[in-house]
């Protein structure tokens, strides 16, 4: 197949080129190098199967494809924050675009959408049919809202237009390539530990996330393209093991040498209290569970962070 990865060079984006690489397919991936990095592709790069567009998703673009991944967005929150309309524009325009496309070319299309659609979860742990309690003007809405906004406009191509769409609502992940700077939990902690910096826990660090391998992530990104009746679904990613951040502090405390401490500072404005998918649906459907547990993944993405990132 002729595949077309937005946002191919970003930490997530970057693995799954990779892989549709080794499963023979062919690979464009389009990427405006604002947070992907050109280091990530720099092996998708060898294969005479992969090209790459430095441009960004909201130009115009014709291609002939069989399917598109669309996981262009700021993602973190120090950096979609500090590029608010930017992220709101991303998604909202580089999706019409490629929903377009996908239309055009009577293309397969996926949308990487997140977690935080569900904002401060009102229920726990998180089902795809949740609406979400989210706040519209706050300064986490210019992700959430965006995604919010691609997830339905991505509907409405199944409904108007019958594009073979399906939605991936991503829980938090980590892994080597994850960009060492991007402000996110696990790559703070594994650079200020790597460094001999106290740790910076926001608030009490009570809050619960639940960390997902890359790899873990990838493959099920990729049967909720490839599988049979994926179709206009939703599909919750991320593993259901839930750690609070002081738990997941600690965890990287034991896993770097040396002393380290804690600072405590104060939590973000509408930093959702407790986050765990529910992912009954990618098991039935997918037939997907991750498998890499925190303290293996957290292993490999020190070593990784260790050796320069
Ligand atoms: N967090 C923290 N210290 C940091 C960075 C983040 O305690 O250096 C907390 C943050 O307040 C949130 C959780 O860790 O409760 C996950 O934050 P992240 O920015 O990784 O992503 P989010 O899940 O909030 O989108």
């Amino acid at each position: 197949m002729k595949i077309l990865v937005a946002g191919g060079a970003g930490f997530i984006g970057s693995h799954l080129c990779d892989r549709l690489l080794k499963l023979k397919h062919h690979v464009v991936c389009l990427d405006n190098l604002k947070t992907g990095r050109q280091a990530n592709i720099q092996g998708a790069l060898k294969s005479p199967r992969f090209k790459f567009l430095r441009r960004d998703v909201r130009s115009a673009l014709n291609l002939k494809v069989d399917f598109i991944f669309n996981l262009a967005s700021y993602a973190s929150p120090p950096y979609y924050q500090a590029w608010s309309i930017e992220t709101m524009l991303t998604n909202a325009l580089g999706s019409h675009r490629l929903l377009e496309l996908a239309r055009k070319q009577k293309a397969g299309y996926l949308f990487a959408s997140t977690s935080e659609v569900y904002g401060d979860p009102l229920r726990h742990p998180q089902k795809e049919g949740d609406w979400g309690n989210v706040n519209p003007v706050g300064e986490r809405s210019c992700y959430d809202e965006a995604k919010r906004f691609a997830e339905a406009l991505t509907m409405e191509y199944l409904r108007k237009h019958q594009v073979d769409v399906r939605l991936v609502r991503i829980f938090n992940t980590y892994g080597p390539r994850l960009q060492k700077d991007d402000g996110r939990v696990i790559s703070n902690f594994i650079n200020q530990a790597l460094e001999h910096k106290p740790l910076t826990v926001y608030g009490s660090g009570h809050q619960t996330r639940s960390f997902c391998y890359v790899d873990d992530m990838v493959e099920g990104i990729i049967r909720a393209a490839f599988r049979t009746k994926t179709s206009g679904q939703i599909f919750n990613l991320g593993n259901p093991v839930e750690f609070s951040i002081l738990e997941a502090v600690k965890l990287v405390q034991s896993l770097v040498d040396g002393p380290l401490k804690i600072v405590y500072q104060p939590l973000p404005p509408d930093d959702p209290r407790r986050r765990k998918p529910d992912i009954s649906r990618a098991h039935a459907v997918l037939n997907w569970f991750p498998k890499v547990q925190l303290k293996q993944g957290l292993i490999r993405t020190i070593e990784w962070f260790r050796n320069g990132g």
